[in-house]
């Protein structure tokens, strides 16, 4: 009979944070794959879990993953958790996990702490649809580039970043967006200096530059959606056909009020779509 894989959340900061489920999986499974065995070994100790650990992190994950998964088709059963939260969300895991599902392995989730989710849920941003970039490109240019691509994006989006590149990060994402921008820093979540600033991203910027504290630690960055102006490229060619020729006899105020009367548009849409069509006309 097969084993199963457990996929085990540990806690982002306090300890505290870890389920009643995590502790007895983790007494009750034969092996544990864990990211850095010591630093998994204080967690273990505080929950008096006595098990045995084997290493498994990013530079050998691929070789390694094979080998658990023998392991688990010859009936044990195997917890992997990496050093905070979930695992396979910017941490190793995903070989293993890809391999089970192949081998037709059962995998478990035993969910609990993630950084992206705690972060998400006192952010005060739209959390509806959201994007998660994980960790950002090491250099500016990468950045950049990054930010230029994500600068239309309606959804919430979402990063993780180190206290080494929080300020470079922020001052490259001002190169490329409105300073406007509202944005959510969510700081040491769970610990003793958890921070969640919330605010247009040039505020943010100053502080993060004025006080050195907001540079250390553990970083989630969330970034407010763009927000879509209705252009005239988003009302139907027929709105459009009705408001070019009124536009030709009448002002655009009255343009405007008779164009909402005849095609039942909304007024602020065939406004901004008036402006841009004179604004061309007089290109
Ligand atoms: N798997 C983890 C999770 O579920 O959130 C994330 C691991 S990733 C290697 C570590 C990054 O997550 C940190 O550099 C930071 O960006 C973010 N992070 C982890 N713990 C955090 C915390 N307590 N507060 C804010 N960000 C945190």
């Amino acid at each position: 009979m097969s084993g199963r894989l457990y996929v085990v959340a540990t806690p982002i900061g306090n300890l505290a944070d870890f389920t009643y489920r995590a502790v007895e999986i983790l007494k009750q499974v034969d092996l544990i794959a864990a990211e850095d065995t010591r630093h998994v070994k204080m967690l273990l100790q505080h929950y008096a879990i006595n098990n045995k650990l084997v290493s498994l992190h990013q530079h050998n994950e691929e070789n390694a993953a094979p080998g658990l998964i023998e392991k688990i088709k010859n009936g044990l059963n195997i917890a992997l958790v990496s050093d905070a939260g979930t695992p396979l969300l910017s941490d190793p895991g995903m070989p293993l996990v890809k391999l089970a599902k192949q081998q037709g392995i059962e995998v478990s989730p035993i969910p609990g702490a993630c950084a992206l989710i705690a972060a998400l849920s006192v952010s005060g941003l739209p959390v509806t649809r959201f994007t998660f970039e994980g960790f950002l490109p090491r250099t500016s240019s990468a950045r950049k580039t990054f930010f230029s691509k994500k600068k239309s994006e309606t959804a919430t989006w979402v990063f993780y970043e180190s206290s080494h590149r929080i300020l470079a990060s922020l001052e490259d994402l001002l190169e490329i967006l409105s300073g406007n921008r509202r944005i959510v820093l969510a700081r040491e979540l769970t610990k003793i200096y958890e921070t969640v600033v919330n605010d247009t991203l040039d505020n943010v910027l100053d502080q993060v530059r004025n006080n050195g504290n907001m540079q250390k630690g553990e970083f989630v960055v969330l970034v407010e959606g763009a927000v879509v102006e209705k252009n005239v490229s988003e009302i139907s060619e027929e709105q459009k056909r009705v408001l070019l020729v009124l536009l030709k006899e009448c002002s655009i105020k009255t343009a405007v009020s008779m164009a909402v009367e005849i095609t039942g548009a909304r007024k602020k849409v065939l406004y901004q779509a008036a402006l841009e069509m004179k604004g061309s006309d007089n290109e």
